[in-house]
């Protein structure tokens, strides 16, 4: 089980890592905020334990944008003392659980075990790993998409396109949001080729492209995935 650390106090990433680590946990930890959300993106964990009060970018801002980004690594905030109103916040970005500092390690081990059970093993996809729509079939798990029981050859980008619509479906995308969720903010791809790969995706599972029904175009606005 692979544990994302993202905290700055450098006496509980010692500790915390040493621990986790004896109990069997596979522990990478980040020092600062940036660092850690890029962790999340690059790699897969299986459970974050985030700080709020960070260096570069703050944990709320961190689970905000990993969910947005479809990320659905289960998050355990570890919050000062006194910060309720914070809890509440956190859990409402996406944190699944919060635990206030100053904690006794074992009631960490506690919510962590607690979470993990609850996880659907860390798979970044929608509920049972599995959607549909209309005659359109997706498996999350191996990455495969028919059409009436006849497989679709996506891209790479179009899979992962798709998977955004579907995880945030019915919310309004700007071809910016897609460019910044589904490429990543490093990459130079322009706001044409949001455009064109959704009118391969339209190609590849509408019914009739000209007309689509799923990937719908708000004008002025960019594109929302409707059920
Ligand atoms: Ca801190």
């Amino acid at each position: 089980m692979k544990i994302l650390l993202v905290e700055d106090e450098k006496g509980l990433i010692v500790t915390l890592t040493d621990r986790l680590t004896s109990e069997g946990f596979d522990v990478t930890s980040a020092a600062d905020g940036k660092t850690g959300f890029d962790l999340a993106c690059e790699q897969q964990f299986d459970l974050i334990l985030l700080d709020v009060m960070l260096p570069k970018k703050n944990g709320y801002d961190i689970a905000r944008d990993l969910r947005q980004k479809g990320i659905q690594t289960p998050i355990l905030m570890l919050t000062a003392k006194g910060e309720t109103i914070d809890k509440v916040l956190g859990l409402k970005l996406g944190a699944d659980d919060y635990l206030t500092k100053p904690f006794e390690v074992i009631e960490l081990l506690a919510r962590i075990e607690a979470l993990l059970r609850r996880s659907p093993n860390n798979s970044e996809s929608a509920p049972n790993g599995a959607f549909r729509f209309g005659d359109v079939g997706v498996d999350f798990k191996r990455a495969e998409v028919k059409k009436s029981n006849t497989k679709v050859e996506l891209s790479a980008m179009e899979f992962r396109l798709l998977q955004y619509f579907i995880e945030n479906r019915g919310t309004v995308h700007s071809r910016d949001d897609l460019l910044d969720a589904v490429w990543g903010y490093d990459a130079m791809p322009t706001t044409r080729t949001v455009d064109v790969h959704i009118a391969w995706l339209r190609q590849k599972l509408e019914e009739n492209p000209r007309h689509p029904q799923y990937i719908q175009t708000v004008h002025g606005m960019g594109y929302k995935f409707v059920v």
